[in-house]
């Protein structure tokens, strides 16, 4: 029998998560699956995505698009045609947002040709800093004239929504170098920013530096980061709508929104993650096994993570990423949705309350959200948010 949260969330918007695992280079805080590109493996990795889309039998349209990396950038003209020619094959909505994330030294204006003609209709530009002596404490291997130049091109080649990625809390950074790169990234005009503060995430060049001693990871230094943006961004005519991102109005990224209201989203590519229809799976982060996967069929066993999700998984997930954004949650909506009992949302009402009581949370009509305070402990508030013992997976 179909599970009720199933059927809930048979309305779900769609999105398509494309992971293009090849980088040339080594970033010092880069985390994410890549490998060096051959052409043996590039061939094998499309053949893979042909299969794991059959595979998938997904049964409504997707609506949002969003291809990461890996560089993305690192295809080549004809292999980026082959990408888009794929994806567009693949059933998509309207009006969907397709975004391509690219490193700036993989512009071109060939590529971005290939992907406007193609139908991509919004570039994610990392940038991270536009500050030479932080590029090269980030281990990028390229100055700032590089990402001048690749904005210049995007905006040459007709594409009308840009996001740019920075960072802060790179080490030895100041908050006058944040202002500095918020205004440099300002005054080059995105729709979109993305400010993510720096994370020393296991196996990078700079975990390792952090565990030698040779940096140091500072709470109150990377809140005043924080605080800096949220002032600053929207003084510029950037709203923020979630911890980390700000956009011009009707700029909001849809694909992330899609995210973090917990509807459905599908990843296609090694390491790439999906919600589907009550379930929730992380592939395996090797190229080698998620061929393997793809050509013999996936069993739970093959991937590096696969969970069983209930109702109250998905309510406690809206709650926290709902959380972090701007707009907050709507408690009956929720409720509403995820079918969640009486005495769970007296607990939630509980929870909240004694949160407004000590000014990390606020209530306006059905909506909370939290306060500039709240939303600098969000990750903090999300881990106490109660669950529902013996429901909850
Ligand atoms: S360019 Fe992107 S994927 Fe490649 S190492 Fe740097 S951050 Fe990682």
């Amino acid at each position: 029998m179909m599970q009720e949260g199933n059927q809930k969330h048979s309305q779900s918007t769609l999105g398509l998560y494309i992971h293009v695992p090849f980088c040339s280079s080594t970033c010092d805080f880069c985390a994410f699956y890549q490998e060096r590109p051959s052409k043996k493996k590039m061939e094998s990795y499309f053949t893979g995505l042909q299969k794991e889309w059959k595979q998938a039998n997904l049964a409504q349209p997707v609506d949002t698009v969003f291809v990461g990396g890996g560089t993305p950038g690192i295809l080549q003209p004809d292999q980026l045609k082959r990408l888009c020619e794929f994806i567009k094959g693949m059933g998509l909505g309207e009006k969907v947002e397709w975004t391509v994330e690219l490193a700036p030294n993989e512009v071109t204006e060939e590529k971005l040709s290939v992907l406007h003609k193609g139908g991509v209709n919004r570039i994610s530009l990392g940038v991270q800093t536009f500050d030479a002596e932080l590029m090269v404490a980030l281990g990028r291997k390229h100055g700032p004239e590089k990402v001048f130049r690749a904005y210049d091109m995007i905006r040459e080649t007709g594409f009308k929504s840009v996001n740019l990625d920075l960072i802060f809390g790179i080490p030895h950074q100041t908050i006058n170098q944040w202002e500095s790169d918020m205004t440099q990234a300002v005054e080059l005009d995105p729709d979109h920013l993305s400010t993510y503060c720096l994370t020393f995430e296991e196996d990078t060049a700079l975990y390792y530096r952090l565990a030698k001693g040779e940096l140091s990871i500072n709470p109150e230094k990377e809140a005043a980061f924080y605080e800096r943006a949220w002032e600053f961004l929207p003084g510029k005519g950037y709203s923020q709508y979630e911890v980390s991102n700000f956009a011009r109005e009707g700029y909001a990224c849809v694909h992330n929104l899609n995210t973090w209201k917990m509807n459905h989203w599908v990843g296609l590519g090694p390491s790439a993650c999906s919600q589907y229809q009550g379930r929730r799976w992380k592939n395996p982060s090797n190229l080698e096994q998620w061929l393997t996967g793809v050509s013999n069929g996936f069993s739970r066993e093959d991937y590096d993570e696969f969970l069983e999700i209930s109702h109250h998984t998905l309510a406690e997930d809206a709650l926290l990423f709902g959380l972090r954004m701007n707009q907050g949650i709507n408690l009956a909506e929720i409720a509403n949705r995820f079918g969640l009992s009486k005495e769970y949302q007296k607990q939630l009402i509980h929870f909240f309350k004694a949160l407004g009581k000590v000014g990390l949370i606020k209530q306006s009509g059905e909506w909370i959200s939290c306060t500039q305070e709240g939303r600098i402990r969000a990750d903090a508030i999300a881990a106490q948010i109660p669950v529902v013992e013996g429901i909850s997976v």
